[in-house]
């Protein structure tokens, strides 16, 4: 796992600087697996993957409605909504929008998601300024990627916990990647036996100015503050926006093909945050010998 994480981390690295040489609109440069369609299954419990093949979007169905994590690219929005329909879930059931960070790549769809469920949307104080302005805080290395603007119903704190129909979701800021990142937490019951679900923000640089980053000068700060939080908790099954970061896609393959068991991993949380907080002073420390950029 541990070589295939860094070696995804370098594509990752590379997907953004290529967006940061290409002249043309960054949608030119997307991976192809942004957009790919891939079947909609269900994860444990009543959580179900609803996103491509290269970007997660979750559904967690309840007896009083359905609540989305992350809506993937603006033009992906009525793939999702068809994915959400093809589980037997209408949309105006889905009666609550959150996301993990306020980038194109997770957020784009939500505001038409939005518009045709009629959810209200709830996020984190620090990304609420991008999210309804579609566009995101902190200097990076790719320019600027806008969103279709959304807006924001409501704010969630962290520790908060938001109910709907006896499930139980809990907020936990892990700002870094950007300032409002949002990880949340949930317990199901798997064959009667609890399990710790994380939905982990992003906690990579992936193109994010760490040295002399004026829009977002405390970013150093909050990433390591986030790893130190994450390294403390524990989770059963990790799930995350970019689906290869925690190999959603291959867990499922793997129970398919009859290990009824795979989402299941108690590991999987600190390799992840363990090779992120590397990958972070790795990236730190190059910056610093460059040097913070002139301006
Ligand atoms: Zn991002």
């Amino acid at each position: 796992m541990k070589i295939g994480y860094r070696f995804r981390v370098g594509l990752q690295m590379l997907a953004a600087i290529m967006v940061s040489v290409a002249a043309s609109p960054a949608l030119a440069t997307d991976p192809p697996e942004w957009s790919a369609p891939v079947k909609p299954f269900r994860i444990a419990g009543d959580i179900y993957y609803v996103g491509t093949k290269g970007l997660a979007a979750y559904l967690i169905v309840t007896t009083q409605g359905a609540v989305l994590l992350d809506g993937t690219l603006a033009e992906n929005a009525a793939l999702v909504e068809r994915n959400i329909q093809s589980l037997g879930v209408p949309l105006h059931h889905v009666r609550l929008l959150i996301s993990d960070h306020a980038h194109d790549d997770h957020v784009g769809a939500l505001a038409q998601i939005k518009r045709a469920t009629g959810a209200r949307f709830l996020a984190s104080a620090g990304d609420r300024w991008a999210l309804e302005h579609g566009l995101p805080r902190g200097d990076t290395n790719y320019g600027v990627r806008r969103f279709p603007p959304v807006r924001v119903d409501g704010i969630v704190r962290d520790g908060q916990v938001i109910r709907l129909g006896g499930t139980m979701l809990t907020a936990h800021l892990t700002p870094g990647h950007t300032p409002g990142c949002t990880s949340w937490s949930m317990t199901i019951r798997d064959g009667g036996r609890p399990r710790r679900v994380l939905f982990l923000c992003s906690i990579t640089v992936a193109g994010n100015t760490l040295v002399g980053n004026r829009a977002y000068p405390g970013i150093v700060r909050d990433y390591r503050a986030t790893f130190a939080k994450l390294a403390a908790m524990r989770a059963d099954i990790l799930l995350t926006s970019h689906p290869e970061m925690a190999d959603v896609l291959d867990r499922e393959a793997r129970r398919e093909a009859g290990k009824a068991d795979a989402f299941i991993d108690p590991t999987a949380l600190s390799a992840l945050v363990a090779e992120s907080r590397a990958a972070f002073e790795t990236a730190l420390a190059g910056q610093n010998q460059e040097g913070a950029p002139v301006r």
